[in-house]
C-alpha cells in the first residue's frame, strides 16, 4: 500500500502558484481559452485534481501564432543586439535558480515524479541549458568563401553566407521531463531571435506556465514566448497545421510524429522530431559487472521508465547472464516505491492511471506469452504505481520486447556472440540510444560503429549533455536537438555573391 504525496510539505511559493488561475500566455498576458474549456490536473500519486489549466480553441492557437508573428516582423527583438539577447536567457536562468525548490515541488505534484529527480532534471538542467545556449546569441556566425566561377573568368567573385532566424516556431513538448523540454525548445528559439508557441503536454503544463511568467518578469519582450495549454489532437494539431508556424520542434511519440511529419511536409515547414525508442544495454563478456548491473537497473528505472532512452532491452553474454539477471531482479524488489515528494521514496508513480494500465498490458501479454516475469504489478489504492518489472525468456519479436512501454519494464536476453549482440540490438524500428558495457576498448569501437542508434555510451547509459548534439536514427526522429546543431537548426542560412570588377 502506497501513500499519496502530503501537500502541507510544499513551500508557500509552489502552494499559491498552484492554487492561481492559470490561464493561456499569449502576448505577455494570461487570458482564459476563448470558449472557457479548460483539462484537468491530476496528482499522480494520488489521483486527485490539483488545478486546472486552459483548454486552447482554434481561435487562441490562432492568437498565440498572432502575437509570435508580430514580434517577429515589428523587427525590435530580431534586430535586437546579440550580447543583449544573451543577458536576457542569463537573467532567466537566474530567474530559474532562484526558484528551483518551488519549480521541482510543482513538477513533482504535477508529473508525479520523485523530487531529487524534479530538482535536478527538471530545475537545475534548465538553468544550465540556457546558460550554455545564451553563449551561442553572439556566436552565429556565416562563412566566406573564395569562389572559382570557371565559366565567368573576366570577373572575380566572393561567396559567403549568413544566419537568420527560422521564424516563428511551435514547440511541442511531452510530459516526462516537463520543464526541462520547454526549455530546450525555448533556448535557441531566444539564442536565434526566433519566437515560439510553446504547447506542453495536457498532463503537466503547469511548469511552462511559470516560465512564460519568468519570461515576462525578466523582461523578455511581449509575444517572444507564448504558451498554449491543451489537447494534443485539438491544440497540438492546429499549431502544427497553422499557416503563421514556420517550424516544428516536436517531442513525443514516434507515431504523433509521424503524423506532424505528413502535416509538415504539405506546406514544407521545416520541423525535427525527437520520438520514441526501445534502446538496447548490451553487457558484453568483458564488462565489469559491479558497475554494469546497477547501471541496467538505474538505465531502466530511473524516472520509472519514462525516459525516451530507457535501457528497455538487456542483452547479456551467456556467460554473465544468471548473474545479470539476478543482481538487477534484486535491486528492483529492493525499490522504496512512494509518493515523489517523499526523499526517502526510489521509485515514483506513473504519470497516469491511464498510461499505468497501459504498460500493464504490456506485461501481461509477456506473461501470456509464457515469459518468466518478476514484479509489473499494479499496487492497490489511489495513484498510479506499479512495481519495477523484469521479464526474460521472450521472443525478442514478441510487441513487449518491440513496442516503446515508457515505464518500469525490463527485457532480458542473453547472447554468445557480439554479431549475435549486435543484430539483437539494431532489430528494432527504433534508433534512438544503446549503451555497450565493457572493459575492452577494441569493443566498444566495434559496437558503436554497429549499432544503430543516434547516441551510443560506453559503460554509462542515458547521460544527456547541452554540448551534445541529440538525435534518433530511424523511427526515433528527424533532425537534432542540443550543441551546435540543435541551435543552427534555429537558422536558416543564406548563401551570397558578390562580383567585382577584376583588379588591374
Ligand atoms: P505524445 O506523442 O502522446 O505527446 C507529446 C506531445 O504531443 C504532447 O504535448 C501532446 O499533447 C502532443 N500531441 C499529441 N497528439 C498531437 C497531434 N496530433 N498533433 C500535435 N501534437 C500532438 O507523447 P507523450 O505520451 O506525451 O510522451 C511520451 C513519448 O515521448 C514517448 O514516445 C517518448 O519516447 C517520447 N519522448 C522522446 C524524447 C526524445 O528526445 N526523443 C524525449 C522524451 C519523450
Amino acid at each position: 500500500m502506497t501513500t499519496a504525496n502530503d501537500l502541507s510539505q510544499i513551500s508557500e511559493k509552489a502552494r499559491s502558484f498552484i492554487h492561481s488561475q492559470k490561464g493561456l500566455f499569449i502576448d505577455g498576458q494570461s487570458r482564459p481559452a476563448s470558449d472557457g474549456s479548460t483539462i484537468s490536473v491530476v496528482d499522480p500519486s494520488s489521483g486527485e485534481e490539483i488545478a486546472r489549466i486552459a483548454d486552447a480553441s482554434a481561435q487562441d492557437v490562432d492568437a498565440a501564432v498572432g502575437a509570435a508573428r508580430r514580434a517577429l516582423t515589428d523587427r525590435a527583438w530580431v534586430d535586437m543586439q546579440p550580447y543583449r539577447r544573451e543577458a536576457l536567457m542569463l537573467a532567466l536562468a537566474a530567474a530559474i535558480e532562484a526558484e528551483v525548490e518551488s519549480l521541482a515541488e510543482i513538477e513533482t505534484l504535477n508529473s508525479g515524479k520523485l523530487i531529487a529527480n524534479t530538482r535536478l532534471f527538471d530545475a537545475e538542467l534548465p538553468v544550465h541549458s540556457l546558460r550554455y545556449v545564451a553563449g551561442w546569441a553572439s556566436r552565429l556566425n556565416g562563412e566566406t568563401m573564395n569562389l572559382s566561377v570557371p565559366y565567368l573568368p573576366d570577373l572575380r567573385f566572393s561567396g559567403f553566407t549568413k544566419r537568420y532566424p527560422v521564424g516563428v516556431v511551435a514547440a511541442i513538448t511531452p510530459w516526462n521531463v516537463p520543464l526541462c523540454m520547454a526549455v530546450w525548445k525555448l533556448a535557441p528559439v531566444l539564442a536565434t531571435g526566433c519566437t515560439i508557441v510553446l504547447k506542453p503536454a495536457e498532463q503537466t503544463s503547469l511548469t511552462a506556465l511559470r516560465l512564460a511568467e519568468l519570461c515576462a518578469e525578466v523582461g523578455i519582450p511581449d509575444g517572444v514566448i507564448n504558451v498554449i495549454t491543451g489537447r494534443g489532437a485539438s491544440a497540438g494539431r492546429m499549431l502544427v497545421e497553422h499557416p503563421g508556424v514556420d517550424k516544428i520542434n516536436f517531442t513525443g511519440s514516434t507515431e504523433v510524429g509521424r503524423g506532424i511529419a505528413i502535416s509538415a511536409a504539405r506546406s514544407f515547414k521545416k520541423y525535427n522530431l525527437e520520438l520514441g525508442g526501445k534502446s538496447p544495454l548490451i553487457i558484453t563478456e568483458t564488462a565489469d559487472l559491479d558497475q554494469a548491473i546497477p547501471g541496467a537497473a538505474w538505465a531502466i528505472y530511473g524516472n520509472s521508465g519514462q525516459n525516451c532512452c530507457a535501457g528497455s532491452r538487456m542483452l547479456v553474454h551467456e556467460k554473465h547472464y544468471d548473474a545479470v539477471l539476478s543482481g538487477v531482479r534484486e535491486i528492483a524488489a529492493s525499490l522504496q516505491l512512494g509518493p515523489g515528494l517523499d526523499p526517502a521514496s526510489q521509485l515514483a508513480p506513473l504519470s497516469s492511471r491511464m498510461h499505468r494500465d497501459r504498460v500493464a498490458l504490456h506485461v501481461d501479454a509477456a506473461r501470456a506469452a509464457g515469459a518468466d516475469v518478476s514484479g509489473g504489478e499494479a499496487v492497490d489504492g489511489p495513484g498510479s504505481y506499479f512495481t519495477p518489472a523484469v521479464i526474460a525468456g521472450l521472443d525478442p519479436d514478441h510487441p513487449t520486447a518491440q513496442e516503446e512501454i515508457f515505464g518500469p519494464v525490463l527485457c532480458a536476453f542473453s547472447f554468445t556472440s557480439d554479431e549475435e549482440a549486435i543484430t539483437l540490438a539494431n532489430q528494432t524500428r527504433f534508433g534512438l540510444g544503446a549503451s555497450v558495457w565493457t572493459r575492452d576498448i577494441d569493443c566498444a569501437d566495434r559496437y558503436f560503429d554497429a549499432l544503430q542508434a543516434g547516441t551510443v555510451w560506453i559503460n554509462t547509459h542515458n547521460i544527456l549533455d547541452l554540448a551534445l548534439p541529440f538525435g534518433g536514427d530511424k523511427e526515433s526522429g528527424v533532425g537534432l536537438e542540443l550543441g551546435r546543431e540543435g541551435v543552427l537548426a534555429h537558422t536558416k542560412l543564406r548563401s551570397g555573391v558578390k562580383a567585382h570588377p577584376k583588379m588591374r
